[in-house]
């Protein structure tokens, strides 16, 4: 299949000499080789199909929340999974979502139609492909808590669907098969009164809003909490607030969140995090491990 006929047959589109940094919440990462974004799973199919013969690597993107994407870029195919792949619909036990409908609109839906369960996702940007990708979570609850059942295609153009007995969830990962990209999401809701949801969901927002850098250009929680302490607290005594090298810096907010100021590069932030590590390693004898994901070439 040529590009042109790639082109021809999505129902979404295609951008050449996109970068990552556009797509990106740290503004971060450079060239990508075909950035497609798909309307529907027919394009999924459509572009996988494309990206194999070509020979091309492919990487799955939602919002881009959780990334830090290196300077270099990435040549192959990004897929991503947003504004037009969406939608929702009830099912008897809750709700179907397409992978690219973002969590803020899933949790709006839920709010109208009184169903709770998912409170605790109020204030973690992303989409649904990529919340439960991550098992994102906050305030006790996670996506593993609320996923029945997913369906999505492998690399190599094979449909699967994997339901609750085959699906394992552990602190902010899961065990979904590499090289997948998941196009659905059927997630268990319960009935509730709309009133307490949306108390519930507002209390969540006014605590998240009042901890973390919201409004900055960051990809959440760069470190995972190890057993003996909060990452943020061993930053926080080891000086950690404020460090900066070049326009990264850690937050004086949150200090397991890096901010960039506006024209840091990745290497920057992965030369902050070495020292952030260093410090924390020769303090409290702790290896921190990293939350976000780093992808991407180097420059
Ligand atoms: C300000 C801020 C606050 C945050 N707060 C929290 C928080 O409280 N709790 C928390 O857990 N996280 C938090 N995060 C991190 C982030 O929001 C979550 O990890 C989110 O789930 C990522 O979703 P995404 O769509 O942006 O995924 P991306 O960052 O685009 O991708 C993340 C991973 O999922 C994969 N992926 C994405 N879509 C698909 C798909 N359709 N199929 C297969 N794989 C896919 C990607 O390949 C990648 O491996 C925060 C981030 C920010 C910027």
């Amino acid at each position: 299949m040529e590009l042109g006929e790639l082109a021809e047959r999505l129902k979404g589109g295609i951008t050449i000499g996109a970068s990552l940094s556009s797509y990106t919440s740290f503004g971060l990462g450079g060239w990508i080789g075909l950035l497609a974004e798909p309307e529907d799973e027919g394009d999924v199919e459509n572009i996988l199909e494309y990206a194999r013969q070509e020979g091309m690597e492919v990487l799955v993107l939602g919002m881009g929340t959780n990334l830090l994407a290196r300077d270099g870029g990435f040549p192959g195919v990004v897929i991503r999974c947003g504004l037009r792949f969406k939608g929702i619909h009830p099912t008897p036990d809750g709700i179907e979502v397409m992978a690219g409908t973002r969590g803020r609109e899933v949790l709006d839906y839920c709010r109208e139609n009184g169903l709770q369960g998912m409170e605790f996702a109020t204030g973690i940007p992303g989409t649904i492909g990529g919340m439960v990708k991550t098992n994102a979570g906050a305030f006790g609850g996670e996506m593993g808590d609320i996923v029945q059942k997913i369906k999505g295609l492998s690399f190599d153009g094979s449909w699967r669907e994997l339901g609750r007995d085959e699906l394992r969830f552990a602190y902010r990962s899961s065990n979904l098969p590499k090289n997948f990209i998941i196009t659905r999401v059927w997630l268990n809701l319960a009935k509730g009164k709309k009133w307490m949801i949306r108390k519930l969901m507002s209390r969540y927002l006014r605590l998240k809003s009042a901890t973390q850098p919201l409004s900055e250009k960051s990809a959440g929680c760069i470190f995972k909490n190890p057993s003996q302490a909060p990452a943020a607290k061993l930053i926080e005594e080891v000086g950690g607030k404020g460090m900066r090298v070049g326009d990264a810096m850690v937050s004086p907010l949150h200090a397991n969140f890096i901010i960039n100021l506006g024209g840091a590069t990745a290497s920057q932030v992965l030369h902050l995090i070495d020292e952030i590590r260093e410090r924390v390693k020769r303090a409290f004898g702790v290896d921190l491990e990293l939350e976000v994901e780093v992808v991407g070439r180097e420059k």
